[in-house]
């Protein structure tokens, strides 16, 4: 049976020999105990300016498992994932960092969990974020609130793309080939059985993380419009609920001139002006809510490819 182990590199030359040696060490402890097992390396050299795709071409001269596909630019993560699962041929695929930050000491129990029929997916979630910005992790549980009120499927808070999967899922994940990729919120919307194997942080064993502060906000708004209209329901109420406060302000004018024969009140300049900043902004920011859906309608009908292949050892 043979097991993919994907991994997206963007410029991890000092990480990868590490990681590659990690790789083949699991894999021969597997094979030993089971001798059906058979393993594949995809590396997914995401338009590194780097040496990235050299030493994974030192490493495909060495050993006739590895497999690699080169970006003709950097395409992020979400592309280069895809690409690996497209030409993944394992019964098993698992997709994995560069860096170490997913352990790849955890492979070993992942495919005896999928061995023993748990379960369809066993994926990695971790449970600190020691080491990282404390305002990042404040971000991101806040992000994974957000985001599981809004949407109907679960995100679980620090879930990685760490993952095993059997082929049909692998089959289900590919054909979800939106143009914007959130694949967090894919793993979950294609179902399946999920299995989840918790452990601690762990840092990058070399280079520096790819996600700067903005990225990830970025990333968290993508997020959440590829994978839910609420925030279009929630301007559509912002809206109603102003209306119905204007009509509310405009019958108590109306009551006052009429029963109490108040008419021509000067006053209320600056409570005019604050009504009509406070309308107008509501105006722009329900714009730009749609303007995001739409953005997305037009990135998502050109139907460019995910990916654009630069060279490959894959036939
Ligand atoms: N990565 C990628 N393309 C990108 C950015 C990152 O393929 O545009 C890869 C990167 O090489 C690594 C993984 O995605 O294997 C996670 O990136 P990183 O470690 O920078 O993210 P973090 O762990 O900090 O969330
Ligand atoms: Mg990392």
């Amino acid at each position: 049976m043979l097991i993919s182990l994907i991994v997206p590199c963007f410029n991890e030359e000092e990480s990868l020999p590490t990681l590659f040696s990690a790789l083949k060490e699991i894999s021969t402890e597997v094979k030993q105990a089971d001798s059906t097992k058979d393993f594949e390396y995809i590396f997914v050299n995401d338009g590194s300016s780097d040496k990235t795709l050299e030493v994974v071409k030192n490493f495909a001269a060495d050993c006739s498992a590895v497999k690699y596909i080169s970006f003709s630019r950097n395409f992020g993560k979400e592309a280069a994932m895809y690409a690996g699962l497209e030409k993944a041929k394992g019964e098993y695929v698992a997709i994995l960092d560069a860096d170490m930050q997913d352990p790849p000491s955890l492979i070993p129990q992942m495919i005896k969990a999928l061995d023993n029929n748990e379960c369809d997916i066993i994926a990695a979630r971790r449970v600190t974020r020691v080491g990282e910005p404390k305002i990042r992790s404040f971000f991101a549980r806040m992000f994974y609130k957000l985001i599981n009120k809004m949407c109907e499927i679960e995100i679980a808070d620090g879930a990685r793309d760490f993952r095993l999967m059997k082929r049909n899922v692998v089959d289900a994940i590919l054909k979800v080939n939106e143009r914007q990729r959130f694949s967090k919120g894919i793993f979950s919307w294609v179902g399946f059985k999920t299995k989840w194997i918790e452990h601690e942080n762990v840092e990058r064993v070399a280079g520096e993380t790819k996600w700067s502060f903005w990225k990830l906000f970025k990333y968290a708004i993508d997020g959440i419009v590829t994978f839910t209209t609420a925030p279009m329901r929630l301007a559509t109420y912002c809206g109603f609920s102003s209306a119905l406060a204007a009509f509310i302000y405009m019958l108590y004018y109306f009551i006052r001139a009429i029963i109490l024969k108040i008419y021509n009140e000067v006053p209320g300049y600056p409570s005019l002006l604050c009504f009509i900043l406070f309308i107008g902004g509501l105006i722009l920011m329900a714009l730009g809510v749609l303007g995001e859906y739409i953005g997305k309608i037009y990135i998502e009908v050109k139907h460019r490819p995910i990916y654009i292949e630069g060279e490959s050892n894959i036939e």
